[in-house]
């Protein structure tokens, strides 16, 4: 028996709305994904090339850099928005100690 197409196109946006929360949670498992996950990086100037070197977790298209917040002394956050689906990311970054 064939669902009404009412009922399957639910059923579709619903799968789909799943599928976003996945990639999303994926996403913030990754290394740089959350404040306890930094990527480690040698210098702050690497943090600009690495960030738009990620592609956005949802559609894969490509960030844009809107800004760079330093947290603490050695953690910074990328703020990220994605070109294509508009979704924002951030990536978080860890500098050496300076001695
Ligand atoms: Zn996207």
């Amino acid at each position: 028996l064939k669902k009404p197409p009412r009922a399957q196109r639910r059923l579709d946006e619903r799968a789909a709305r799943k599928l976003v929360r996945d990639r999303q949670k994926l996403a913030l498992a990754e290394p740089g994904g959350a404040p306890e996950r930094p990527i480690e990086v040698i210098s702050s100037s690497v943090i600009p090339v690495r960030a738009r070197a990620t592609p956005c977790p949802l559609c894969a298209g490509s960030l844009n850099l809107d800004e760079e917040i330093a947290l603490d002394a050695r953690l910074r956050a990328a703020v990220m928005t994605c070109r294509r689906c508009g979704v924002s990311r951030r990536l978080y970054f860890t500098l050496p100690t300076t001695n």
